[in-house]
């Protein structure tokens, strides 16, 4: 019956439980997202669940008890076409958010379909054909089962998931700033289902691009995808896109250069200053801070050997310069192996 998740804390991190009786599903991962199908007799697989690279994340839990304001009236939008624009990047969640406020958004017959739907920021959109839509800016966290957001548990219908709802709400609650992948499988384990089963449990790394997921409620074998935009990787492997002095520089976010300077400080041990926290990436054309741009050793190897990135070093493996990056930042190996 499902339950979707999204917290905002030092991540924002987005976690999907698909619970599914007797329809075909599969999963399928690519460049353009990670998409939970579901097959469609006339249209054969439909994207009706899942994550792409922009930062998007779409669930679709169904609402009970069904209400009949959600039947299409013969004009108006169907919930299913607005989540899959989402999911395939052909509309943002404003553009959703616009057309469900200005116009009629209707589900199936017999069947209340609601979008829970976010975006890169962690802003959240409860759409409840029939009934209305709820935005967050960026909240703290937002839970949604199988009920309708408008009428709580004021009408009583068994699959409406109150208990699920609960549990999800006590656990994020419980957790720490911290909240991360492993919190939210261990939320998603919780809540997950077997009468009307678990077939995916889903969780984005908004932060981390990265998409990890698990059929049949098999909790050992989880598997992942990370989205990566090649021309964003630095030298060093790091990637760029998601680097607070990039996304302070591009979003012209004072204060975000001021959070940035003084946690560089502390972590550096240098007097780092706002007005250094100016930077479009390191591959990328455009301004550089101090460091990356003049100081970086390894920025200045790769641009002398001439390489793109040490992904195309021989010596990578071994590199003294590089060992400093690495034992900091794992992911950024992994980036290099990519760029290979
Ligand atoms: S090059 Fe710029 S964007 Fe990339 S990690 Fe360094 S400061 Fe951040
Ligand atoms: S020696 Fe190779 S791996 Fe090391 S910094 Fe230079 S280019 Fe990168």
């Amino acid at each position: 019956m499902c339950t979707s998740i999204v917290v905002n804390r030092k991540k924002t991190i987005v976690g999907w439980n698909l619970d599914l009786l007797d329809m075909e599903y599969r999963v399928r991962s690519s460049g353009s997202g990670v998409f939970i199908e579901i097959f469609d007799e006339k249209e054969g697989w439909l994207p009706l669940f899942g994550a792409n690279p922009e930062g998007d994340f779409v669930g679709m839990p169904t609402c009970w008890p069904y209400d009949e304001r959600s039947e299409c009236s013969g004009q108006g939008n169907s919930i299913i076409r607005l989540n899959i624009d989402l999911l395939l990047g052909r509309k943002t969640l404003p553009e959703i958010r616009e057309t469900a406020e200005n116009e009629p958004v209707y589900s199936e017959p017999g069947v209340t379909f609601m979008g829970a739907l976010s975006d890169r920021e962690g802003n959240v959109l409860h759409i409840v054909p029939g009934q209305g839509n709820l935005y967050y800016e960026r909240p703290d966290h937002a839970v949604l089962t199988n009920f309708s957001p408008f009428k709580g548990d004021s009408e009583f219908h068994p699959w409406m998931g109150m208990d699920r709802y609960k549990t999800a709400e006590a656990m994020i609650r419980e957790a720490g700033d911290g909240f991360d992948v492993a919190d939210c499988f261990g939320i998603l384990k919780a809540v997950s289902q077997e009468k009307c089963p678990t077939v995916v449990s889903m969780v984005y790394d908004v932060s981390g691009k990265t998409v990890y997921w698990c059929e049949q409620r098999d909790w050992d074998n989880i598997l992942s995808m990370r989205f990566l935009k090649q021309e964003y990787i630095g030298c060093c492997g790091l990637d760029c896109e998601t680097c607070e002095a990039r996304l302070a520089t591009v979003r012209g976010d004072d204060e975000l250069r001021v959070r940035v300077a003084e946690l560089w400080s502390e972590l550096n041990g240098v007097r780092i200053t706002p007005d250094m926290i100016n930077c479009t990436g390191c591959r990328l054309p455009g301004v550089k801070t101090p460091f990356c741009g003049s100081i970086c050793v390894i920025r200045k190897c790769v641009a002398d050997k001439p390489f793109e990135t040490c992904g195309n070093c021989p010596e990578m493996d071994t590199c003294e310069k590089l060992e400093m990056i690495m034992g900091r930042n794992r992911s950024a190996l992994e980036n290099l192996k990519m760029m290979r």
